[in-house]
């Protein structure tokens, strides 16, 4: 019995003995361990690190105690992570994980951690914590995997990467069925194999090199480029409004393949034929999707080559009809086939206080054309740039006009594209029609979409300010149609907003609406902007608008759009009606 106490207090004795021996053996491993070691409380605070965690990440070791390790070395996006190993240590479970760390001067570092829960020589819980520098293997892993997913000659990913887009493509436009489409391009050089066998293969190389680097100069972005094998390329072409807009792009393709290739002082002709099908009309998979436009690629080519075609005829049919539409517009402004007509803007008492020029089309053989049969034509071509102009200067020569007919104060509204307003020498051009045409700058006012200033809100802004300082004033179109919020606009010199005509048509139906028109009136009233209602159709839409305070209309209520002629008419009938000036 009386030995009981003994043993206890040797075994007391032998146990801080041994914890000392077992506590000097670890700060020697600590200390000598070639791993950055960190030994961390359960705040995340150091204890302590390692002469190798000072040379991994740059610190003395004096910088990192007693500071936390958030502070030290994790950004912002990794303290959930770090959060995530501190759980798991006040469970008392060690963690592994591959991740980065950041060193003193910004740069990151690969590092796996291996964190181990430990109970120091207070007794108190902590955690040991290793970071080993796995740069060099991940370096390798990157470097393996180009291999396998790229081809070594051009740098372009290859058939495999191919196929696991493809895949990924349909998996998204399974899950999202969205408006927007895309297709896949099959295109092939032709005749390449002569160009092998009479100036050799290392030529044929270069020359598979120099045509990569044309085809990817005209993608975007969001298009993926393949080598499949030899003189065999892809193309996805995602994130289509339609379909036939692909036919631009392979059009683009096939003219900068056939522009000749100088290559080591020869000069080298060649010429690329496509195939094209569309997701989902040319097939729901990617064996099917791939056949058929590799299908089409053969007809191009049994076709004589230097062309594209789309698998199905219709489309074929469609592309054809667009590039006729295309030549006859480029025409059509020396033919003197496009005219202006004009809307007429009214106040709340349905004066007329200013006109919107809109563009048509006297197409010889279909008649008469609305914007919407081929503005995106001229958008897309360039054509716009030229038209643009031809417009301003007709409606800017035309209000300057009525203006010399007696009605000074009415101001003209021209429509922008985006393209138009990011041309170098717009404000030049501007202000150049408004001298020749005499129109006073006050009367001019130039209305732009909203996501035409949103791709480039910087240029627009800089533009916009210096224009509207010497007058001329800025509409935002179709509002409330796009993305934009207020509260971006105000960003924007504008003073007049005009709500985009699909709330004005359902306004009257739909509760959500209506209150859509009343805050956007009553928040642009509060920025100083005033607000146009379009589209309006109706005495019930009129009333609604007026009894909120929408300071103008446009729509076939008052007017539809009409020829000059026309327009003489409701100005003149305007100034029969107008009360008589009192007697003087
Ligand atoms: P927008 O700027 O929204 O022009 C108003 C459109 O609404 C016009 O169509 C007009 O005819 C139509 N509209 C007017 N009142 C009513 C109505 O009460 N009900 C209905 N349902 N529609 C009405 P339009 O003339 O076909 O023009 C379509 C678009 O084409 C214009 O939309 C504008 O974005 C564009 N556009 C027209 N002319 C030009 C131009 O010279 N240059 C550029 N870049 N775009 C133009
Ligand atoms: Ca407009
Ligand atoms: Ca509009």
């Amino acid at each position: 019995m009386s030995a009981a106490p003994r043993t206890d207090s040797s075994n007391r004795c032998h146990d801080n003995g041994a914890r000392r021996i077992a506590d000097h053996r670890y700060r020697i491993l600590f200390e000598r361990s070639p791993n950055a070691v960190a030994l961390l409380d359960l705040d995340a605070r150091v204890i302590r690190v390692n002469q190798a965690f000072c040379r991994l990440f740059n610190y003395t070791e004096a910088a990192c105690v007693g500071r936390r390790m958030a502070d030290l070395i994790v950004p912002e996006h990794l303290k959930a992570e770090s959060r995530s190993i501190f759980a798991r240590a006040q469970r008392g479970d060690g963690l592994q994980v591959e991740t980065q760390r950041l060193r003193s001067g910004g740069t990151a570092v690969e590092v796996c951690i291996l964190a181990t829960p430990i109970d120091l020589e207070t007794g108190q819980p902590a955690l040991h914590v290793i970071y080993q520098d796995i740069s060099d293997r991940r370096a390798t892993d990157a470097r393996l995997r180009r291999v396998a997913f790229h081809d070594a000659l051009t740098g372009l990913p290859n058939r495999k990467s191919f196929y696991d887009r493809l895949e990924n493509c349909l998996r998204n436009a399974n899950r999202r069925k969205s408006d927007r489409t895309w297709a896949l391009m099959f295109l092939d050089l032709d005749k390449f194999k002569r160009v092998n066998d009479t100036l050799g293969h290392d030529m044929g190389d270069r020359l598979l090199k120099a045509v990569a680097k044309r085809i990817k100069r005209c993608l975007r972005g969001s298009d993926h480029l393949f080598r499949l094998g030899g003189d065999e390329f892809t193309v996805i072409v995602t994130d289509l409004n339609r379909a036939i807009d692909v036919a631009r792009v392979a059009a683009k393709l096939i003219d900068a393949v056939a522009r000749p290739f100088r290559i080591n002082g020869h000069e080298i002709l060649t010429a690329a034929s496509i195939g094209i099908s569309v997701c989902p009309a040319d097939g729901w998979d990617a064996a099917s999707l791939v056949k058929n436009a590799d299908m089409a690629m053969y007809a191009a080519k049994s076709a004589g080559g230097g062309a594209y075609r789309f698998f199905t005829e219709e489309m074929n049919r469609k592309a054809q009809q667009r590039l006729k539409m295309e030549i006859s517009l480029r025409r059509a402004l020396d033919r003197e086939e496009l005219v202006l007509y004009y809307q007429s803007l009214v106040n709340d008492a349905r004066r007329i206080v200013g006109m919107e020029a809109l563009l048509r089309w006297r197409h010889p053989e279909m008649g008469l054309l609305l914007p919407a049969d081929f503005i995106r034509i001229t958008e897309e071509t360039g054509m716009i740039v030229s038209i643009g102009q031809w417009v301003l200067q007709q409606a800017c020569t035309q209000a300057r006009c009525w203006h010399a007919m007696g009605f000074p104060e009415l101001f003209v509204a021209v429509n922008l594209s985006a393209r138009q307003l990011v041309e170098p020498d717009f404000e030049q051009m501007v202000s150049n029609v408004l001298k020749k045409s005499g129109l006073p700058p006050e009367r001019l006012k130039l209305e732009v979409s909203e996501s035409s200033v949103i791709q480039n809100p910087d240029v627009c802004i800089t533009k916009m300010k210096r224009m509207r300082e010497i007058g001329i004033a800025f509409a935002i179109d179709d509002f409330g149609a796009g993305y934009a919020s207020l509260s971006y606009l105000k960003r924007f010199p504008v003073d007049t907003l005009k709500i985009d005509r699909s709330f004005i048509a359902d306004a009257m139906n739909s509760r959500g609406d209506r209150e859509i028109i009343k805050t956007i009136i009553a928040m642009a009233r509060n920025l100083n902007i005033a607000t146009v209602a379009e589209g309006v159709e109706t005495v019930a839409q009129h009333d609604f608008l007026s009894s909120h305070g929408c300071d103008r209309m446009q729509g076939f209520l008052f007017a539809h759009p009409v020829p000059v002629d026309q327009f003489n008419q409701l100005l003149e009938r305007q100034r029969s009606a107008a009360p008589s000036a009192p007697p003087a």
